[in-house]
């Protein structure tokens, strides 16, 4: 069976299912598995396979603790007519490269892929651990996952979601999204900070003993629903081999040859999906890691020095203001182990890296990991250059990218102006464009608007592109949560919404 070791070392060595209820390990290192493991098809044997089927194929690769069935059902479960698109993640073509829709969910970016499934797996795994215990989700979000984990745990037996987001700093849909949930078990807060704020505070109350304790008094449990979460990652490596599968398809790929990805990255939870994917078999060539103005990551490829301590900037792709990017220690794990093969060894380079981040804001890897990195090349954009690329590919290719599908594209077409690679690309297009509908719109010349529902009408009028149909009554629902907090009030925010 497939065991989860924290990639900051420890004795403990758990079931997936173990994994996915604990969120984040005690040591503060997060979950992965021992091995990645291979597909265990032939990549010419999945060739036609509907992205149930692949998905269900990854899920019983990395959760062989889950009976068939109980994957199954969480498949069914989570990819139904939730998705407005019955192949949930259509893949379409726009100048020289492909594009893979992730935003047809009910939340209308690509964390509802994960964030659809997530439920499902976490409520079978209490069974499966044989846990009576109420599962308290905590959630820090910058703008995204929060909505798409309300989404997927609202009204959840056995569940409390909490969600923590920076005030002033998502897109107003974003926000009413949040501050309308409905459901008996949902909690949104507004915290004065910002996104690392927010995740800061999670990870502490995480790994508070105490504060463990007080709960457990409660019967309750805490788990995590941010990409932190393998039960989060594991759902996402789904799609980057359905493209490739479907790159095969329309034979823009012949077998075996290698495709490259773009990612517009913050926390590197999709990207390290991407990683996993290549892991697993599917041929990946370059991983194009694609930040705004935030571009510390940007750096940490071109130096090998991650440096959190800089100015931060809140931009127009605000999902990816971020500054600490919590999966990079994932694949900064994996890459030790690549070098030395030895978790024990691997798992303390990164612990000695992570004490080093959080003493010093800052780390550099070793010569060997920056070779190992070689397959990463890191690139940014800034606010205005991203409106810019939103409007030239609408104008040329009729194709209306988000804010952050377009921090990608850019990243992309600056890479091809360098490097010389003719390797067929994909770009993980993670939003909706109505959902930042004021850059947008603001991108193809439509005139400044008094309110972003006003802009959504209008975006509509001049594209003809649908209006995800999740965004049509938003304006009139009821704003149901208005707490804006201290960061350090969190804890008390926590207990608070226990209590109901
Ligand atoms: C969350 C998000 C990202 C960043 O994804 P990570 O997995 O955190 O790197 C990019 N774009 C959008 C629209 C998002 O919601």
């Amino acid at each position: 069976m497939t065991k989860y070791i924290s990639t900051r070392g420890g004795n403990e060595k758990i079931s997936s299912a173990a994994a996915i209820i604990k969120g984040l390990a005690s040591n503060k290192g997060l979950y992965v598995p021992c091995e990645i493991p291979r597909l265990p098809l032939t990549i010419e044997e999945m060739v036609g396979k509907s992205y149930k089927e692949v998905a269900f194929i990854i899920l019983k690769s990395f959760f062989d603790d889950f009976s068939d069935d109980e994957l199954r059902y969480c498949v069914e479960s989570a990819y139904d007519d939730k998705f407005e698109r019955e192949e949930i993640v259509p893949i379409v073509q726009a100048g020289a490269v492909h594009f893979i829709e992730l935003f047809h969910g009910k939340t209308a970016a690509f964390k509802d892929i994960a964030l659809s499934i997530l439920p499902y797996l976490m409520t079978t795994a209490m069974k499966k651990e044989g846990i009576d215990k109420k599962v308290c989700i905590l959630t820090a979000t910058s703008g995204d996952t929060g909505k798409a984990a309300l989404e997927g745990f609202a009204d959840v037996e056995g569940t409390e979601i909490i969600v923590f987001y920076p005030h002033n700093a998502v897109s107003k849909i974003q926000e009413l999204q949040m501050t309308t949930q409905e459901g008996r078990n949902t909690h949104v807060f507004a915290i004065k900070g910002n996104f690392d704020d927010a995740q800061r505070g999670v990870k502490s109350i995480f790994t508070d003993s105490e504060f463990a304790k007080e709960l457990s008094q409660k019967n309750i449990l805490l788990s995590s629903a941010n990409s932190i979460n393998i039960g989060r990652l594991v759902p996402q490596v789904a799609y980057y081999v359905y493209a490739y599968l479907k790159l095969l398809e329309e034979k823009a790929v012949n077998l075996g040859e290698p495709m490259n990805v773009v990612v517009p990255t913050g926390n590197f939870g999709n990207i390290l999906a991407a990683y996993y994917a290549k892991m697993m078999g599917i041929p990946i060539r370059t991983f194009i890691c694609a930040s705004n103005k935030n571009k510390v990551l940007s750096d940490f490829f071109e130096t090998g020095i991650y440096d959190a301590n800089r100015d931060f900037y809140v931009t127009n792709s605000p999902s990816m203001d971020i500054l600490i990017s919590s999966n990079l220690e994932r694949l900064l794990f994996h890459l030790n182990m690549n070098v030395y093969k030895d978790h024990e060894k691997s798992s303390e380079e990164v612990a000695a890296l992570m004490a080093d981040l959080e003493k010093n804001g800052k780390y550099e890897v070793s010569g060997d990991i920056k070779k190992e990195m070689g397959m990463f090349v890191g690139g940014f954009v800034g606010p205005e250059l991203t409106l810019k690329t939103i409007q030239s590919m609408y104008n040329k290719h009729g194709y209306l990218m988000d804010t952050h599908t377009a921090v990608a594209y850019d990243v992309y077409s600056e890479y091809k102006k360098h490097v010389c690679d003719d390797f067929e690309t994909v770009i993980a297009s993670t939003a909706s464009p109505y959902k930042f509908p004021a850059s947008v719109a603001n991108a193809i010349g439509i005139e400044k608007m008094d309110d972003d529902f006003e802009y959504l009408q209008e975006i509509n009028r001049v594209t003809g592109v649908k209006i995800p149909s999740s965004f049509a009554d938003l304006k009139q629902r009821p704003v149901l949560h208005k707490g804006v907090i201290e960061k350090t009030e969190m804890p008390d925010a926590v207990r608070e919404s226990l209590k109901k």
